[in-house]
């Protein structure tokens, strides 16, 4: 799972310079067009060959130059790593079976600096920037001016509520100041009328280019250089030890997560209360953070009283919370931790950075972040600058977490150079105040927006693009999906994000290729039909994939039509790869974003694949297909991410469709997959709603084009493996053709180099993107964390969730690079190895029973719901593509979400009191304590509600009060409650409310609608109740108690 391979390799991603063919195409207006379609079904693909050759679709030469990325810098043969058939070559060549002591894979590259030769402040000018702003149109609906909530400013300019200007005129303002929304526009800024660079201007590439204030602007030759960090960096992200390709995990897809188990309980909307912008500068010391600020290794142990706790697991068998759990807070100075990062972003396993590899080895834990980088946020300051502070040594954004020698010079946090504060951050737009740059927006705020000038672009940002490919074959009628998919489409076609240069296309297929143009001024759409499948080419390209304002009727009416126009298909053929081809050739001009609608395994041209899931190996662990059979589609996906296009598959289908294979066109391309088993218009309603509604939130929600990642950690600290979907650019550059707000990624790290000179260390990621809107933007996050000596310093500080969620990435990558049995070995071994170091190094008197540090109290429960978790379960009839698609899960979903999915929150609903109840804006909202997931905590007369992240159950005893019955479900008695029942009826009855407001606060709290299946005791859904009972014994697993006396044994051995 872990590997690293440059884009475009192998498979020819050019267009040719000229077409050889002659028409192979047909063009058919829909209505009249459609029965010439089927009336050539069937009859070989000849019929095809079009009569007419009247419209004007002959192929010619290709023209034009694509707007095309320049390579990447890992494209040079010297990092290419071969693409061998099956699964990306682990970075790790199978490492040892105790994983978190294998060394990085390959020399991994340590995320520091040359030496500062002196430590002298820089001279010379940090402000590489051009002096013109962007004004932004923004997105409203995310983003807040930088003005206190609640403070009438922020109403004042409602269009313009993006951004403050702190590029504001160094000295004292001008009487009266400048506004807090917008600055006056000062001479050396020129207002641009609007980031809406036309995208195939020349002059417009030109100006964006040229426009430098010092002359020594960098032609950057690849994301690379503009995100790492230009050429004061290149040598040290680009030509430090070119040819190590770091081990990189490559991800998986999943669908959307859920869930917040950190929103204060007074919060709506799950606003992290971080993110608050608080109402006042704060006081910020301008002396360096460390001596006066630390009180980690010190005083701080008081901070964890229930820390000091150990716990003997055997005895107490009760130890998860009845509330959600929360992540341990680092053992920091209030007033450092009170600007840091809200871990719902960005966490670490180890709240306490271990000072040297060695005593990290030690403790036996994995140390690595998981990241949920573009979260929806409900305040995210956005800055508009025009100088955007950065080290110029590491390229580090300006951060909380650096320190100020005096007003003139900041010291970075990451690799200590000492920095010029430019004298346009020496003036606070907040404050109105001139000298204070320790108060700036960036200095006061862990996570925040920056508007990127033209130095961050290699090309004007790139229009929205969403091409939609849809499987039309006979299947894909059976299903009845394309139904529901047009409907939603129609109904979210105006909720697209993007603006007027937003565009659209379409392609179906089954044996053949059908295009449709668009083009406006059309009548209707007419449809083109390429039955040579082997040799892809792009009928009219400029009318296949058009403006969405200018073409919304032709648009409309094709989303009207093309549910009916296959409903007679015969055609039982899947032509998947070559339909793919065309889209990405059609897409590659512009980038954008691809959503691939599956039905079956493809079976026809490139990519076709042949059933090879054994139903009987299914609840084995051995000899199971979760690699794919073919590099097809990850070749793929690698081209795709070279022309900046993700591919989000969403796979509705029956049979085995081979998803380790298919998948692999998300997983590079990072993009995300969708799956529905079993779905059908008819049998299988509930399968209906969840595609409708996560289509809603899919088709609506933020999402940023042309994106790169990079995550800088402090000197010492060192990255070696990604898990996520992506490609991984250059050595710790991620690159991501679409970003969205409900992906994560989780990364491992090692420690280089001893931390003995410093006592904090930080993490920062640094997301840079192309909105909707068509702005550059920069999404910040930075951590920071203490350093610790001691290995009970590093027990007391782990964070168990983020443990597990690292350690269940790593599994996956386990399972592929050698077996779900090794796999499994793995994530028990963790457990094992880590208390009896614990018991071993760190408890003093030998206890009997299994003694463990309070932090980790959870983690064998944790682990255990793990194995019993469907990527990872054994001995139970677990379908080859659910396993994979539970995988791709584990690699893209944010944590919460992954815990969630892991171990629901079980309640019992039926006694619902407004005891403890929430109060939010006139709500009350019940909270009923979490159960803990045994089928001791039910009885046959409750009625008891597990919430597992994207599905809630409800399940119904047999001997259920009555009350309950009548006054929630709205029915008689238990018979009759229906049997595929998914909503509840609002009824009239406290008992009614009460259920529904808690169901809806679950809900609110993620970005996606959990589906609610009502159980009856004779449902088929109550197996799959009854399976997240990971407490219990099962015919092949383990019970909880069992499971400690095995880790006991072990530990104690
Ligand atoms: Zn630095």
């Amino acid at each position: 799972m872990s590997s690293h391979a440059p884009v475009n390799q192998g498979y020819n991603s050019q267009l040719p310079g000229s077409y050889p063919h002659l028409l192979p195409a047909k063009t058919l207006n829909l209505a009249s067009g459609q029965s010439s379609y089927h009336g050539s079904q069937g009859s070989g693909q000849t019929l095809h060959k079009p009569p007419v050759a009247s419209l004007s679709v002959a192929p010619s030469p290709y023209s034009g130059p694509v707007p095309r990325m320049p390579p990447p810098a890992s494209q040079s043969p010297a990092a290419a790593p071969r693409l061998s058939g099956g699964f990306p070559p682990g970075a790790s060549p199978l490492p040892p079976v105790n994983w978190q002591h294998s060394s990085p894979p390959m020399a991994p590259q340590t995320n520091h600096c040359p030496p500062e030769p002196s430590q002298l402040a820089v001279l010379g000018n940090t402000n590489l920037s051009v002096h013109h702003q962007y004004v932004s149109s923004g997105d409203p609906s995310l983003q807040n001016n930088y003005v206190t909530s609640g403070s009438a400013l922020s109403l004042r300019n409602p269009p313009l509520p993006t951004t403050f200007q702190p590029g504001a005129p160094p000295g004292p303002p001008p009487a009266g100041g400048p506004p807090l929304v917008r600055a006056p526009v000062p001479q050396n800024v020129s207002l641009r009328a609007a980031p809406q660079p036309s995208f195939n201007s020349a002059a417009n590439q030109e100006g964006i280019t040229s426009n430098t204030n010092n002359g020594s602007m960098m032609v950057h030759g690849s994301y690379d250089e503009i995100e790492g960090g230009g050429f004061l960096a290149t040598p040290q992200f680009a030509t430090k030890n070119p040819q190590m390709s770091r081990g990189v995990g490559y991800a998986y897809p999943s669908l959307p997560p859920g869930y917040q188990n950190t929103a204060p309980p007074t919060s709506a909307t799950g606003m992290p209360s971080s993110l608050n912008y608080r109402s006042g500068p704060q006081a910020f010391p301008q002396t360096p953070l460390g001596a006066n600020h630390l009180t980690a290794s010190m005083s701080g142990l008081s901070l964890h009283p229930e820390g000091l706790q150990v716990v003997n697991l055997l005895q107490e068998r009760k130890m998860l919370p009845t509330t959600p759990l929360q992540p341990p807070a680092p053992n920091l100075h209030e007033d450092i931790q009170k600007l840091n990062c809200n871990p719902e972003l960005f966490r670490c396993t180890l709240t306490s950075i271990p000072q040297t590899q060695a005593l990290l080895n030690k403790a036996k834990l994995p140390l690595g972040l998981l990241l949920h980088p573009f979260k929806d946020l409900v305040q995210l300051p956005v800055v508009t600058s025009s100088t955007i502070v950065r080290c110029r040594s590491c390229r580090t954004y300006i951060n909380p977490f650096v320190s100020f020698l005096d007003q003139r010079r900041w010291k970075c946090n990451l690799c200590y150079r000492v920095n010029d504060v430019p004298e346009e951050f020496m003036y606070n737009p907040l404050t109105r105040v001139y000298g204070e740059p320790h108060r700036r927006p960036e200095v006061q705020n862990a996570t925040i927006e920056f508007m990127a000038p033209s130095e961050y672009m290699l090309r004007p940002p790139q229009p929205p693009v969403y091409l939609f490919v849809f499987d039309v074959s006979h299947n894909a009628f059976e299903t009845g999906y394309l139904n529901s998919v047009c409907q939603s489409l129609l109904d979210n076609l105006d909720l697209l994000p993007g603006n007027t240069r937003t565009k659209i296309g379409f392609i179906t297929f089954d044996s053949t290729i059908h295009f449709y143009s668009l083009q406006e001024g059309l009548s209707q759409p007419q449809m083109l039909i390429i039955s040579d499948i082997d040799d892809i080419f792009i009928p009219m390209p400029e009318n296949l994939l058009v403006n969405l304002n200018e073409s919304k009727e032709l648009v409309q009416g094709l989303l009207k039509t093309l549910p009916q126009m296959f409903n007679k298909s015969l055609e039982t053929q899947s032509a998947l790869g070559p339909a793919l081809q065309a889209a990405f050739k059609l897409m590659s001009p512009t980038g954008g974003r691809m959503s691939v609608f599956q039905t079956q395994l493809p079976t026809l041209g490139v990519g076709a694949l042949k059933p090879r899931e054994e139903p009987n190996q299914r609840s084995s662990a051995k000899e199971i297909h979760l690699t794919p059979s073919t590099d097809f589609y990850k070749k793929l996906a690698l081209d795709c991410s070279g022309q900046q296009v993700a591919v989000d598959l969403f796979l509705l289908s029956g049979q085995y469709s081979d998803l380790a294979s298919l998948g692999c066109i998300s997983r590079y391309s990072a993009g995300s997959v969708y799956y529905y088993p079993s779905y059908h218009h008819q049998h299988n309603p509930v399968q209906v709603q969840k595609l409708q509604k996560e289509l809603q939130r899919y088709l609506t929600r933020k999402i940023g084009f042309e994106a790169v990642m990079r995550i800088r950690c402090t000197k010492g600290l060192s990255i070696h493996t990604f898990h996520g979907n992506f490609f991984v650019r250059s050595t710790d550059l991620l690159s991501l053709p679409n970003v969205n707000p409900d992906a994560g990624y989780a990364v491992q790290m090692s420690v280089e180099e001893t931390l003995t000179d410093t006592q904090l260390v930080s993490f920062q990621s640094a997301l840079l993107y192309t909105s909707s809107k068509g702005e550059r933007r920069i999404r910040v996050h930075t951590l920071c964390l203490p350093v610790v000596s001691t290995l009970n310093e590093i027990f007391l500080g782990a964070d168990v969730q983020a443990i597990s969620g690292l350690l269940a990435n790593m599994a996956v990558d386990r399972s592929m690079t050698a077996s779900l049995s090794d796999a499994r070995d793995a994530l028990v071994n963790a457990v094992i190895d880590s208390l009896s170091a614990y018991r071993s190094s760190v408890l003093s008197n030998q206890q009997p029973g299994l003694v463990v540090p309070f932090s980790l109290r959870l983690f064998p429960l944790f682990v255990l719901a793990l194995l019993k978790q469907k990527s990872f379960q054994t001995g139970t009839n677990t379908r080859l593509d659910e396993r994979i698609f539970a995988m791709c899960q584990v690699k893209n979903q944010p944590l919460v979400y992954l815990m969630l999915t892991t171990h629901p929150s079980l309640y019992r609903v039926d006694t619902l009191s407004d005891e403890g109840a929430l109060n939010i804006n006139d709500r009350t909202i019940p909270q009923p304590p979490v159960l803990q997931l045994s089928v001791e905590n039910l009885s046959r007369d409750g009625a008891f509600l597990m919430d597992a992240g994207s599905v809630l159950m409800l399940w119904i005893g047999k001997n259920c009060a009555q009350h309950f019955l009548s006054q929630v479900l709205g029915v008689q008695n238990y018979a009759s409650i229906p049997q595929a029942m998914t909503d509840l009826p609002e009824l009239d009855t406290p008992e009614s409310s009460r259920t529904l407001a808690f169901i809806s606060w679950l809900r609110e709290q993620r970005p996606f609608f959990p589906i609610l299946h009502i159980i009856r005791d004779e449902s088929p859904m109550k197996a799959n109740f009854l399976q997240n009972m990971v407490e219990d014994r099962t015919e092949s697993a383990l019970s909880y108690y069992e499971f400690l006396l095995h880790i006991q044994q072990q530990v104690n051995k």
